[in-house]
């Protein structure tokens, strides 16, 4: 039994080593989202600014539309001017004139504005695209790197992997499947070494009898307290 513990104890240490990189290897995931993610919003916040100028565009165009309107019914009222007969007749006409040409000056005026606009608009779309141009490159670059790490990382826990099997396939199943229970119990430590005594994993007294048999190695021993399993080193076992 004392042979299978410590076998226990040696898949304990691989299956640690495969925690740290596993925490590892989502450290490096996190950073690849977070890359990705960089590069989306600078994405969406330009595409956010070409929206902006294809509303200003099309609102542009609805004032020139309108415009034009305004200097059609101008020239057509104008020329009708010199076949009108009567005053109150003349007076509607004069009046229609100044209106067409009073929206005509505002939508001059919002032209004028949002030509204005659109320039700015388009400067800030243009750096924009630089911008997401230069972030895509460096972003790739950076993105590589931690590529790189990843792929060596899963060699690193692929070899770990295989030294796991090798070693559980001297463990019967309910023996693994207590190991497995106790780790998740028992942050990750279900083998522990006993010494002096006491169960290293809560630092408690075993009952002298108990610590006794650890020695004798014929059974397996679990702490009274934490339910760990037990061994003792070499060394204490030579003493
Ligand atoms: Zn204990």
């Amino acid at each position: 039994m004392q042979v299978k513990v410590k076998l226990l104890e040696e898949l304990q240490c691989i299956d640690l080593k495969i925690d740290g990189r596993q925490a590892e290897k989502d450290l490096l995931l996190q950073q690849m989202n977070d890359l990705d993610r960089e590069i989306e919003e600078s994405r969406l916040s330009l595409d956010t600014l070409r929206e902006e100028l294809t509303a200003l565009q099309g609102e542009k165009e609805e004032s020139e539309k309108t415009m034009a309107v305004e200097a059609d019914i101008i020239v057509r009222s104008e020329t009708r001017l010199h076949d009108i007969k009567t005053q109150k007749e003349y007076q509607a006409v004069l009046k229609e004139v100044s209106t067409a040409k009073k929206v005509k000056t505002e939508m001059e005026e919002q032209i004028i504005s949002k030509l204005g606009e659109a320039e700015l608009l388009q400067g800030k779309v243009a750096d924009g695209e630089k911008n997401l141009a230069a972030l895509t490159g460096n972003i790739g670059v950076r993105k590589k790197e931690v590529q790189a790490q990843l792929n060596k990382l899963d060699a690193v826990i692929a070899g770990d992997q295989s030294q796991r099997e090798a070693t559980t396939a001297g463990l019967n199943a309910p023996l693994l499947n207590r190991y497995k229970m106790l780790r998740e119990k028992r942050q990750g430590i279900a083998v522990v070494e006993a010494r002096d005594g006491s169960c290293l994993g809560c630092n408690m007294q075993i009952p002298p009898q108990m610590y006794n048999n650890l020695y004798k190695g014929l059974e397996l021993i679990v702490c009274p307290h934490c339910q760990r399993m037990l061994f003792i080193r070499a060394a204490e076992t030579a003493a």
